[in-house]
């Protein structure tokens, strides 16, 4: 298995783009194409030093590496940010990747321009079927409903605006969206490599209202899942924590042997609604419907952007008779979609009563 994880401590472009070189030269998928798409994660308009976007200086490291192997090559980019694709130029300048476009002039894509197809029964932009090659350019984060948001999960973003929004819908526990998300890459596969950018990574209370965590790594495999997979074992969690994993558990063995020999990492601070995870069978049986993480508006913080309220899969967010946001609770599937969208941290979860009791 083609795996490579690497200790990189900085953003340091020259040898970003040695690493990016080595890897494509390697790469069994990646020969020739004379048309990519980079995938980064941009989820929301936020700067790099959040951690919640791929860091620009990992984007321009790739760029060069491409341009070096072929500077014929045309080189698109493009990602769909959840509620936020309204503002995707918004998006686009605060995460850095207008500096990177300007500078190599290359094509911004929204994938919403795409339309969307089903294929195999998946709904995905048209996008897909337009380049040669997907360069997937994932950010290593934790995540409240998926656990971790990994390389197989970044492919989630190829789902356009709100059709992200029915998916959440259709397969509320979350194992179930982590295996439909993996049935989208196994589509792409064969047209995607796959990078993770785990140099500031994202931990608590991921995907977008935790921290940056200086984890000081970065990985490349043509095999995205087995990838995910050794960065999972990395981090010192069982493969099913990660939700996309489950899919893939018995498909891939021997993930010991994808790991390099002496790499240590610090640990990762894992979000709270995740760590029922941890609790023995019998208690999560027993105590299953009484263990909650609801989503709870600040009034205070809110600027009535209505992100969350697009962004509800329910429709379990309202608005009162002063236009604010509202959580009804009972209709709340704990999908965090509202959570993630929100970008004045007027949202915070509250656990019930046992989560508090059980749950450390
Ligand atoms: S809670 Fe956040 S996302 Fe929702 S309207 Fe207020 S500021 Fe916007
Ligand atoms: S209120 Fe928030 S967490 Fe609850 S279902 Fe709606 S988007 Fe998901």
């Amino acid at each position: 298995m083609n795996v490579t994880i690497e200790k990189v401590s900085d953003y340091d472009v020259e040898k970003l783009k040695d690493f990016f070189l080595n890897s494509l030269t390697k790469s069994r998928k990646f020969k020739n194409q004379k048309k990519v798409l980079l995938k980064p994660n941009l989820l929301q308009a936020s700067p790099p030093d959040k951690a919640i976007t791929t860091h620009p200086l990992f984007i321009k490291g790739v760029v060069l590496a491409l341009l070096e192997l072929d500077s014929s090559i045309e080189i698109l980019i493009g990602d769909s940010p959840g509620a936020n694709f309204i503002n995707y130029n918004r998006v686009l300048e605060r995460t850095g990747m207008l500096d990177i476009i300007n500078e190599f002039n290359i094509s911004p894509v929204k994938i919403e321009e795409y339309p969307p197809k089903i294929y195999n029964g998946l709904l995905l932009s048209s996008i897909v079927e337009h380049v040669d090659c997907i360069i997937n350019l994932a950010k290593l984060k934790t995540h409240s409903l998926t656990g971790l948001t990994l390389c197989v999960k970044n492919l989630f973003g190829l789902i356009p605006g709100n059709y992200k929004v029915k998916y959440h819908k259709d397969y509320p526990v979350n194992k179930e969206l982590g295996v439909n998300i993996a049935k989208i890459y196994e589509f792409l596969k064969n047209k995607t490599i796959s990078f993770i950018d785990g140099i500031l990574a994202h931990e608590g209370e991921g995907p977008s209202r935790g921290r940056a965590n200086k984890l000081g790594i970065v990985g490349f495999s043509d095999d995205a899942e087995v990838l995910d997979m050794a960065i999972t074992k990395l981090l010192g969690l069982p493969p099913e924590f990660c939700k996309t994993n489950i899919y893939f558990i018995d498909k891939v063995d021997n993930i010991e042997d994808c790991l390099p020999q002496n790499l240590k990492i610090n640990g990762i601070k894992l979000p709270i609604s995740t760590k029922i995870d941890f609790l023995p069978n019998w208690l999560k049986k027993f105590v299953a419907d009484s263990i909650k993480v609801k989503p709870e508006i600040m009034k205070s913080d809110c600027i009535k952007c209505y992100l969350c309220y697009k962004s509800c899969p329910v429709e379990a967010i309202s608005l009162d008779n002063d236009k604010f946001p509202v959580v009804n609770k009972n209709d709340c599937i704990e999908c965090y979609c509202c959570y993630e969208v929100c970008e004045s941290d007027a949202i915070r979860l509250k656990r019930s009563l046992l989560h508090r009791l059980y749950v450390r």
